[in-house]
């Protein structure tokens, strides 16, 4: 095998992993049933709920990426024809939409501006409106760098009975998230961006008000169920067997019901991921991207360069840049891949060439790092002949550090 080029990655996602997590990956296969496999499952789910600062019974991974979790828990929650309202301000809100029509649900949404958030009273007074069962919403949107608030949406819900289930696949770990507090009924994560653990997992969290929706659709495998299995009528169950959350709570408890193979190197992996989070500490870490988050900020403006988004509601871990007139955005990309080895995001749809996303989460989070991709974007914009104020990016980063 030719050997894998080492990078320093700075998008939103994937994001370079934690060198524990990857030793932890390359040991030995265990049995999915092995108690020394079981109680990692055991462990992992007590991490998790202090990541999702939850005292939620269910907090597992779902094996498949980030959008698997946002995808099994709307096929558990959502039947044909289920109101569900979502509030889009970027590319993540049309995925959730997606998906939720797919499962044939009536969805409303409403839109505003790319790079601009919704205030919490707008999204309350909308959805009251439609009187949805679900309102589904993205926490942190990497696609354009902006940030929910989302307390008091949680809160709306709850008076109202509905069911809040929110992306925070790209805050997780990274940006202050707290399902209890905020009243969330369903939060799924995302693996491969702030908690730099390889992508392929999606911790997923929900609280009994979403149990008792599953439950109802409750159905055990013909083959392994037993006569003490009630199953629901056929009108009423999940309609995926692999997202059938039903199914994997029973994996995920004492009877260690068999669904799929679990996916053993994975948990390995989310579990030293996990390990290494609670061993720097929630707060610490939400602490330290900020702190880089303003390091980026001022080598960019020190550059010359100006941040798409400059609003309260930024995501930390991603920023904007706007890329200058007459500079070929994606050129500017491979010449920093080709030349230092680091990776840059451009943007979807209509931000593509307009903006790059700099992600600054997890392991990629970090000075050296910082300080090496603004050396990289200052030197090709030099090269590529921007106007930009040569030589004081880096220095207003080091400026901060040494400050
Ligand atoms: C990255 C991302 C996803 C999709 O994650 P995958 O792991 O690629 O499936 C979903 N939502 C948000 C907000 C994201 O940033």
């Amino acid at each position: 095998m030719s050997q894998i080029a080492k990078r320093t990655i700075m998008t939103p996602g994937p994001v370079e992993a934690e060198p524990r997590v990857l030793r932890a990956m390359s040991a030995p296969i265990l049995g999915q049933f092995d108690p020394a496999f079981t109680e990692m499952m055991n462990e992992t789910m007590a991490m998790l709920r202090k990541l999702f600062q939850t005292n939620n019974h269910w907090a597992y991974p779902i094996d498949g990426t980030s959008r698997s979790g946002l995808e099994a828990v709307l096929t558990s929650l959502i039947e044909p024809g289920d109101r569900v309202f979502v509030p889009i301000y970027g590319r993540f809100g049309h995925l959730l939409v997606e998906i939720c029509e797919r499962l044939e649900a009536e969805v409303h949404t409403i839109e505003c501006e790319w790079g601009t958030v919704f205030s919490e009273d707008k999204v309350i007074a909308e959805f009251k409106k439609v009187q949805p069962k679900i309102l589904a919403c993205v926490h942190g949107e990497t696609s354009t760098g902006c940030l929910m608030p989302l307390e008091r949406i949680g809160r709306a819900c709850r008076d109202e009975d509905v069911l809040f289930v929110v992306d925070a696949v790209a805050t997780i770990g990274g940006v202050e998230f707290k399902v209890d507090d905020w009243f969330v009924d369903a939060a799924i994560g995302g693996t491969q961006k702030c908690l730099s653990v390889p992508s392929g997992m999606a911790p997923i969290t929900y609280n009994s008000r979403a149990e008792a929706v599953i439950n109802r659709r409750k159905k055990v495998e013909r083959g392994i169920a037993t006569e003490q299995d009630q199953t629901q009528p056929e009108s009423t169950i999940i309609r995926s067997n692999y997202f059938d959350l039903s199914q994997l709570q029973d994996y995920w408890s004492p009877r260690r019901l068999n669904h799929h193979t679990e996916a053993t190197s994975m948990i390995y992996g989310l579990h030293e991921g996990l390990r290494v989070l609670l061993e720097e500490g929630l707060q610490s870490r939400f602490e330290r991207h900020i702190y880089h988050e303003k390091a980026l900020i001022a080598g960019i403006k020190a550059m010359g360069l100006e941040l798409y988004v400059e609003h309260e509601q930024k995501l930390p871990v991603v920023t904007c840049v706007t890329v200058p007139n007459e500079i070929d955005a994606d050129a500017v990309r491979s010449f920093m891949l080709t030349h230092f080895g680091v990776e840059i995001a451009s943007s979807f749809g209509p931000l593509h060439g307009k903006i790059w996303r700099i992600g600054s989460m997890g392991y990629s989070c970090r000075k050296e790092n910082i300080l090496f991709a603004l050396s990289a974007l200052e030197a090709t914009l030099l090269f590529q002949g921007a106007a930009i104020e040569s030589g004081k990016g880096v220095q207003a980063a080091l400026r901060y550090y040494e400050a």
